[in-house]
């Protein structure tokens, strides 16, 4: 017969932690807590196998199981020497929901279970504290209320406050007995006024009842939608946890809080937790009472605030103790949960702490040198993403500002704007120059331009995967969704955080990284990297295969990509160095030129500028490799398009307005991504090639003579689709080479390759490495070619996806593996086939992105090139990728 429950108490458990999949996180846990002697209130789990059941099954529980839950009842009862239902001592139970990967939008705890008008006396009587009876009892009747009956609980909050108003009374704790009492019985009539209802007073319907909650839980609409945005299959089902009270509203003597092994913020090692006596549950976090600091240390910064180190010093060093094992278990910062009954202390729950990107990588490096982890594991811990918040600006933190609301940090960076309610607001303040954010109840794909526009998103609704947060993170805007307190009041241009109201056009600043709002232009700092972030990086190169290169073409990016670690040049675009506004117009008369002559004078105009921009590069480089791409956009870009520019250059350049229009209908471009651009301009137009080839050798010569290194070039042909035409640059390119070289009489060390961006370039990858020297994959335009979409679409397109109810990976952000992967796959075997010297490396957005790294390493990359600001992401990424490749 299948075993559906599992127990766990006095140092003995079934289940342990490897065993989430069937107990949840919290059970597993729970377990594995008891089998390594850790004071854990006994109890019982009921498997995710049976909330698969009961789903599979109309909503029925497997028939075995009232066996099995009355046998761990009858455990428990021997285990704690109380009884269920009994008059005399009787035996309460919390019950706990618990999947395996958290989730919100889960039922919550009902504490005190198994209370009822006769049990309460005999609670009262045995523990001999009246006060602490009645006070579990009307907490136990809001929550079962709350949670089973579906009472709206703020009816119970607000019938205590009336209380505590009427008696001028202002903590919870200063309730007496007879209010306690008082408040039973107000309780009980709001449920029956609610549900015409008598507050049940079977413990074993009490029971039944809250089991079966907790699976319905699993299958309201909150829980379905999170799940359905997270792929976490519905299979997957919950767990329930029953467990014997443990008490910390029993007095002074008792209490309950929670705790982080480390700085959470920071990652220092210090433990770093908050308490509160007398209280039970959710208390410290719900707000009620200020909860009091662990730490002497932490208490020392605020006043008359006793620390639990003070106040019970021995409790508190049973608790450091278990800090210790805890984490030397685990291997891993801990987040738990803890009670005291009467100087007793127990634990209630332990998980891998959630932490900041900074503390995540203090924490990973310093475990290092306790020898709890090793290297490999370090740099496993850390998601590459995350040190995304370490590089981009952050708030200034000696800034005092006003915290506004908070909500989910859906999409890192911290910008102030002005507030905008709708995109077309956002897009005309933007058009004029001002910095605005975008604040709206959720998004949708009409908001794509006006979120665009704006500095940063803020919404009242969903959640990490929102429309809004994919989008911004597509975008690479700060965005926080999720901030329920945000009301907005369209009418009268209005926005409510909490309590506070501002007007439409106010300044405030969102933290992306933290999810916080403020109000004001809060200033923003570069970061400065910790010792440990330089030795997770150094580690980071110790790990990886594959080298990391950067996309770069100014030097400022050039300078701020080094400083980040890159190893060379994957994709320097040539195009940009010519938007400048004294090259533009010389670039103008190049395309205007009607014959060869014309155009090389303009060409030639041209050199010298191109040359100093490739003598920066490469003396910036010092002789590490370097891509140089030609030209490949389609001309009609260069040229100006609306009627009043056209004026303003025919003007300026001395040329006819019809010569000019002629020259626009001729370059006009009916696909402009798959037009006359690419090497097909070096084959209308061989000078152009000529000319950049001569720039960039020329510059190498002159660079060479500064630097010691042997100066690398590797000169990329775009968009090409068959070997002839690499081989027609490439004689270009071999013919500028060789006179030159006689001319300053040199050598040079350059390649010739091509960018892998068309389908057909992929699938001939065999012809066209007999001659090339290395592929470099455009997964951009591979990408858009492949799939048919065009990147600018992708929000769109996705998000239909998603409203549909369907959520599928960006293929923009994440390589889509088996299509275009599999291209970049056939091209990099077939290329290596036909010529075993290839380099292959990728230059496309994918280069920077941790999920599509993984998949480059085990396809045998040399290198992956990335922006700048994402070349610490992709060292990282490029270790864990090779890490988990040898160990597959
Ligand atoms: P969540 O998943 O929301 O954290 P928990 O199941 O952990 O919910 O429980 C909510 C609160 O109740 C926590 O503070 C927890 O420590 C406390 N709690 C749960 N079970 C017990 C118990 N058996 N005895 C005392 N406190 C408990
Ligand atoms: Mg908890
Ligand atoms: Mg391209």
């Amino acid at each position: 017969m299948k075993r559906y429950v599992y127990n766990f108490g006095n140092g003995k458990a079934d289940g342990n932690a490897s065993m989430k999949d069937i107990l949840g996180g919290k059970g597993a846990n729970l377990a594995e807590m008891t089998n390594i002697n850790l004071p854990v209130p006994p109890g019982f789990t009921i498997s995710t196998e049976v909330c698969e059941y009961y789903y599979k099954n109309n909503k029925q529980l497997p028939k075995s199981i009232k066996t099995a839950i009355n046998e761990s009842i009858k455990v428990l009862e021997n285990n704690t020497n109380c009884l269920f239902g009994d008059h005399n001592k009787p035996l309460l139970v919390s019950v706990r929901s618990g999947s395996r990967a958290s989730m919100p939008g889960m039922m919550d705890t009902i504490l005190n279970l198994g209370l009822n008008d006769s049990t309460i006396i005999g609670l009262a009587k045995s523990t001999n504290n009246e006060r602490f009876a009645y006070d579990s009892y009307r907490r136990f009747i809001q929550m079962y209320a709350d949670v089973v009956l579906e009472v709206d609980s703020s009816l119970f909050e607000d019938a205590l406050e009336n209380l505590k108003y009427e008696n001028n009374i202002e903590l919870d704790t200063e309730l007496s007995t007879n209010h306690l009492k008082q408040l039973v019985d107000i309780f009980k009539k709001i449920i029956k006024k609610e549900i015409n209802l008598d507050f049940p007073q079977n413990p074993n319907d009490q029971l039944w009842k809250a089991i079966a909650a907790v699976f319905d839980s699993w299958g309201n609409t909150r829980a379905v939608t999170y799940r359905k945005l997270n792929n976490i299959p519905s299979e997957w089902g919950t767990a329930v946890n029953i467990q014997s009270m443990v008490f910390g509203n029993m007095g002074d003597d008792s209490g309950t809080g929670v705790a982080f092994t480390r700085d959470p913020s920071s990652g220092k090692n210090i433990f770093y937790g908050e308490y509160l006596l007398n209280a039970q549950g959710e208390d410290v976090v719900a707000g009620i009472r200020t909860p009091l600091p662990l730490t002497l240390l932490n208490s020392q910064n605020q006043k008359n605030q006793s620390s639990l180190e003070e106040v019970m010093p021995k409790i508190f060093a049973q608790l450091n103790k278990m800090r210790v094992k805890l984490e030397k278990h685990y291997k891993d910062m801990q987040d738990i949960e803890f009670t005291i009954q009467q100087g007793k202390l127990y634990l209630l729950q332990t998980r891998n702490g959630k932490r900041t990107a900074e503390a995540g990588v203090r924490i990973a490096v310093e475990l290092v040198k306790e020898k709890i982890i090793n290297k490999q594991e370090a740099l496993l811990r850390v998601p590459p993403e995350s040190l995304n918040q370490l590089l981009h600006p952050t708030l200034d933190p000696s800034a005092n500002f006003e915290l506004l609301i908070s909500g989910l940090p859906a999409s890192p960076g911290a910008v102030s704007g002005k507030i905008v309610l709708n995109s077309e607001e956002a897009e005309k303040m933007a058009l004029s120059g001002e910095r605005v954010i975008l604040v709206r109840l959720e998004t949708s794909p009409e908001d794509i331009s006006g979120m665009h526009a704006a500095a940063g998103i803020l919404t009242a609704r969903g959640g990490m995967t929102s429309h809004a947060a994919v989008v911004a993170r597509g975008m690479g805007r700060a965005c926080i969704t999720g901030a329920n307190e945000l009301r907005i009041d369209e009418s009268d241009r209005k926005i409510f955080f909490g309590k506070k109201e501002l007007d439409s056009g106010t300044e405030i600043t969102i933290d992306g990284s933290s999810g916080d709002v403020y109000l004001g232009i809060v200033p923003t700092i570069y970061p400065e990297m910790s010792s440990e972030y330089d030795k997770l990086m150094s580690w980071s190169d110790q790990y990886r295969r594959m080298k990391v290169r950067t996309n770069a073409e100014t030097a400022s990016d050039v300078k701020t990509a080094k400083e980040f670690g890159a190893e060379g040049i994957g994709l320097c675009r040539t195009e940009h160095m010519f938007f400048d506004e004294k090259r533009i117009s010389v670039m103008r008369q190049m395309i205007l030129a009607d014959s060869k002559e014309e155009r090389t004078l303009a060409l030639n105009k041209l050199l010298p500028m191109q040359r100093l921009d490739f003598e920066s590069i490469f003396l910036l480089m010092e002789g590490q490799p370097v891509t140089i791409r030609l030209l490949d956009p389609p001309l009609h870009e260069f040229l100006p398009s609306s009627q009043h520019e056209i004026d303003l250059v025919c003007k300026e350049m001395g040329v006819k307005k019809e010569v000019l229009r002629q020259r626009l209908i001729q370059l006009e471009e009916a696909n402009p991504m798959l037009g006359h651009r690419g090497c097909r301009l070096a084959i209308t137009y061989p000078e152009i090639c000529e000319m950049q080839a001569t720039a960039i050798l020329e510059a190498a010569a002159n660079v060479q003579k500064k630097i010691s290194n042997s100066i690398q070039i590797e000169i990329m042909i775009p968009l090409v689709s068959s070997k002839k035409e690499i081989v027609f640059c490439k004689n270009i390119i071999d013919e500028v080479a060789n006179k030159i070289s006689k001319k300053l009489n040199c050598n040079f060390n350059y390649l010739v390759g091509t960018m892998i961006e068309i389908p057909r370039a992929a699938l001939l990858s065999s012809q066209l490495a007999e001659v090339a020297d290395f592929f470099s994959f455009g997964t951009n335009d591979l990408t858009q070619t492949v799939f048919g979409i065009s990147r600018d679409d992708s929000g769109t397109f996705l998000n239909e996806y998603i409203e549909g109810g369907f959520y599928i990976n960006d293929p923009f952000v994440s390589i889509d593996e088996n299509s275009v992967g599999e291209l970049v796959s056939i091209s990099a075997k077939n290329g290596k086939l036909s010529n075993k010297e290839i380099k292959l490396g990728i230059c496309g957005e994918h280069g920077g992105d941790p999920k599509s790294i993984r998949f480059f390493e085990k396809i045998s990359l040399d290198y992956v090139s990335a922006s700048p600001f994402r070349v610490p992401i992709a060292r990282l990424s490029a270790a864990q990728a090779s890490i988990l490749n040898k160990s597959a």
